[in-house]
């Protein structure tokens, strides 16, 4: 086991199965390429010790290059923006083959696909040494893989955590071990979105409320909130697989957190066993369900009065508000018998002063 910064990485892939996985790209790419000459872009900063490995074994003349992409958050709804720094020159008539250290998502694939279809270059392909294909949604069928892997965090042989580990010579996956992933579970108003606020703080928990998603959404006006709104507006659910997609791609964002905080997710039997299966997938899981407890009349009143400051469309009118419990008792609460056979339900009284409700939630978290 490895630490950078504050993570914990253990061994996944050996110096001998990263060669291997590049002598076999280098041996299929020479089949294809004995006739001509192409130019391997190199996609910095990951792919610098894939390049460089790739070029030892590749044993016909070639020509080498790079490009370099920053990503940034916070200017699309997916949260990540490319940009490219720096464009090789005097591609024209080329064939060229990029080098990717990994391929996960594909919006950086994306982005080089769109760049390159604005030359004039003879061919374009992509070579990836790692490719996470459980997650890659793009278009482009990748034409020539290293190998595949499950869709955990790695670092090493290039790629890092926080710029640290791109000098190791194997590849680490981040050991998941001590995460702590709780569910926060009660009726609108029981104070889930409060309570994380806090719990997120004190135990360096990433917070994912779908509600707080999905009014993001529908405050940029995107697909997805266009969609949502209909169906937030009348207190209803939106569907699940709507619901489910959407959460997985907020975790999938946040590869490097300490563990989560769901709130308001999941709220239905198909998406509580659509995220114990998708945690599973990432060597993860729920270590505990906390619910929030309070009567319904103390509820309508706290809705009613934070519509007032809100602005919340669903906080405004108590059929409405009426609506959303008819929605939680049919749906959401039978969930407590799921995490019940588990052994993860646990129930807190949500009323009282919000510190003392932090406190109540704290016990239970310091004895998991
Ligand atoms: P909340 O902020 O959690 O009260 O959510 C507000 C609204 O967003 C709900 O009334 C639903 O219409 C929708 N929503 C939030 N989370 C979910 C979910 N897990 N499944 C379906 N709909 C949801």
């Amino acid at each position: 086991m490895i630490k950078l910064h504050d993570k914990y990485f253990k061994p996944f892939l050996k110096e001998e199965q990263i060669l291997a996985a590049i002598e076999k790209i280098a041996g299929e790419i020479a089949k294809d390429y004995n006739e001509e000459v192409p130019i391997f872009v190199g996609v910095l900063n990951g792919a610098f010790m894939f390049v460089s490995d790739f070029l030892k074994a590749y044993p016909h003349p070639c020509q080498v290059s790079f490009v370099r992409l920053s990503s940034y958050q916070g200017l699309t709804s997916t949260g990540i923006v490319e940009t490219l720094l720096d464009i090789p020159e005097e591609m024209d008539g080329k064939s060229v083959i990029i080098l990717e250290d990994v391929v996960d998502t594909g919006r950086t694939l994306k982005q080089l696909v769109h760049l390159f279809s604005q030359t004039n270059v003879k061919e374009f392909k992509i070579a990836t040494l790692f490719y996470k294909s459980e997650i890659y949604n793009g278009e482009y069928t990748i034409d020539y893989i290293g190998m595949e892997i499950p869709n955990n965090f790695i670092v090493g042989y290039g790629l890092d955590y926080n710029e640290l580990g791109r000098n190791l010579r194997e590849v680490y996956q981040l050991n998941q071990a001590d995460m702590i992933n709780l569910v926060l579970f009660g009726k609108p108003g029981a104070g889930k979105g409060t309570q994380a606020g806090f719990l997120k703080e004190k135990y360096n928990l990433k917070h994912i409320s779908t509600g707080d998603v999905f009014r993001y959404n529908i405050k940029n006006g995107t697909e997805l909130g266009k969609l949502a709104k209909s169906y937030i507006d009348k207190g209803d659910l939106v569907p699940d697989e709507v619901t489910i997609n959407m959460l997985k791609d907020e975790v999938e964002k946040n590869p490097e957190a300490a563990g989560f905080i769901f709130d308001g997710f999941p709220r239905t039997t198909a998406q509580a066993e659509a995220l114990d299966n998708f945690l599973e997938s990432k060597d993860m899981g729920i270590n505990a369900t906390i619910a929030l407890e309070a009567d319904d009349d103390v509820l309508v009143a706290r809705l009613l009065e934070r519509g007032k400051s809100s602005g919340r469309s669903d906080d405004q009118d108590e059929n409405k508000i009426r609506n959303r419990f008819d929605e939680y008792n049919q749906k959401t609460a039978p969930l407590k018998a799921y995490y019940e056979k588990q052994g993860k339900f646990h129930a807190v009284n949500g009323i009282g002063e919000i510190d003392e409700i932090t406190e109540r939630l704290s016990k239970v978290i310091d004895c998991l």
